[in-house]
């Protein structure tokens, strides 16, 4: 495990993991056809998710208490972090790897090679953090973003992790969407109308319209020239273990589609050679899959009744479905508690997409 380390991919999980082996001494090598390119999603993450590593000048906002709506409003007792995604990115730095601009176009992780779209050829402990590619077959998560000038909102609207009021003006027999709201610094707040997964998911020109209206709706000033962020990316079809990493491991949460804080805390133990994939975190990935499924399957309007049952566990329970990697007994135990919540007519739904082919 002493030999040159190969990260083929540089987003989030591979620069993580790269910038850690460095931390380690280790000599490291990364592919990417754009190595330079600068990262301009906004990240986000439960605080208690971050590793101790991260230089905490990488967050650009905290949360105390996000609020959800579903049926009713709840207080999240759960520090959320917006990070300053261009300050994340410098401080994975990968300085002291050497770079190389090409794709990969063969990797084997098993047997440590991987040629490059050029002819190169090289070996070492290979890890392949090339993300997700979009496919109609894999569910995605989809949004429309506007970053709204906080001096222009007054009052100013809360945190919101979560919104599913319904007042989008979207048919209620459409798909939902829900209003995620954060602050990014001091300057500005960014409203986002989500559809959490869809296979497929929401267009972009049809959250736009419900988030102008939802906006609208709730007086919130827009004139049509904010700055805009757009998302679309897949929420399934990564493959935990032999080498992979990051959203080609399957470290995306299918149902909340996050993966960045779960690829910078599992950065050291994977750079030092160990696997994320123990068998309980295996389990546990056999149980969000489920938990997608059942999402998936919802009728549209019964989307906020179960996340009312979701938002009402205790909190150590959505931390350990959310968050818990490797948390079997914690995310069986919050499966069984939500369940338990759910009105009969949606119990039936749920346990029958559950048990439709749980792949531990
Ligand atoms: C606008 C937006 C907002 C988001 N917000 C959040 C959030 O708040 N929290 C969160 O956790 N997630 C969020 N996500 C999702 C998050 O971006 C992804 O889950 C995350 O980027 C996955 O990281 P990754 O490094 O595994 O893969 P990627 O980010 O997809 O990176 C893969 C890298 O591999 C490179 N690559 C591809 N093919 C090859 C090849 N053949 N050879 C070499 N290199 C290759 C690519 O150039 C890329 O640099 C958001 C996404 C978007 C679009």
């Amino acid at each position: 495990m002493n030999g040159e380390v190969i990260i083929c991919g540089l987003g989030p999980a591979g620069r993580a993991v790269a910038h850690r082996a460095l931390a380690q001494g280790r000599a490291v090598t990364v592919i990417d056809p754009r190595p330079d390119r600068v990262w301009t999603p906004t990240y986000a993450a439960w605080a208690d998710e971050l590793p101790g590593w991260l230089n905490p000048a990488v967050v650009a906002a905290t949360v105390r208490e996000p609020t959800a709506w579903a049926i009713g409003e709840h207080r999240l007792d759960r520090a959320y972090q917006v990070l300053d995604t261009p300050a994340l990115q410098r401080a994975l730095t990968v300085d002291g790897a050497r770079v190389i601009a090409d794709r990969a176009v063969e990797v084997n992780t098993r047997r440590g090679r991987v040629t490059t779209a050029a002819g190169q050829v090289l070996t070492g402990r290979v890890i392949d953090a090339r993300g997700l590619a979009r496919s109609p077959r894999r569910a995605e998560q989809t949004a429309y973003g506007i970053l709204v000038r906080r001096d222009r909102l007054d009052p100013e609207p809360p945190t919101l992790f979560m919104d599913w009021r319904p007042d989008n003006g979207a048919d209620p027999g459409a798909p939902p969407s829900f209003l995620y709201t954060v602050p990014l610094g001091t300057e500005f707040l960014l409203f986002e109308e989500t559809c959490l997964a869809g296979r497929p998911a929401l267009g972009l020109d049809e959250l736009r319209r419900r988030l102008d209206h939802r906006l609208r709706a709730r007086g919130i000033p827009v004139t049509g020239a904010e700055p805009v962020e757009r998302v679309r990316f897949p929420v399934e079809g990564g493959r935990p273990g032999h080498g992979r990493f990051g959203a080609a491991g399957g470290l995306i949460h299918p149902a909340t589609g996050y993966s960045v804080a779960a690829s910078l805390r599992a950065a050291d133990a994977v750079a030092a050679g160990a696997t994320p994939w123990t068998a309980r975190a295996r389990a546990v990935a056999g149980l969000r899959r489920a938990g997608l499924r059942a999402l998936l399957t919802l009728p549209p309007h019964e989307t906020p009744v179960f996340f009312e049952a979701f938002f009402g566990l205790p909190m150590p329970s959505q931390r350990a479905y959310l968050s818990g990697t490797d948390d079997l007994a914690g995310t069986l135990a919050a499966m069984r508690a939500l369940f338990t919540a759910l009105p009969p007519r949606l119990r039936r739904t749920v346990a029958t997409a559950v048990v439709g082919g749980v792949r531990p």
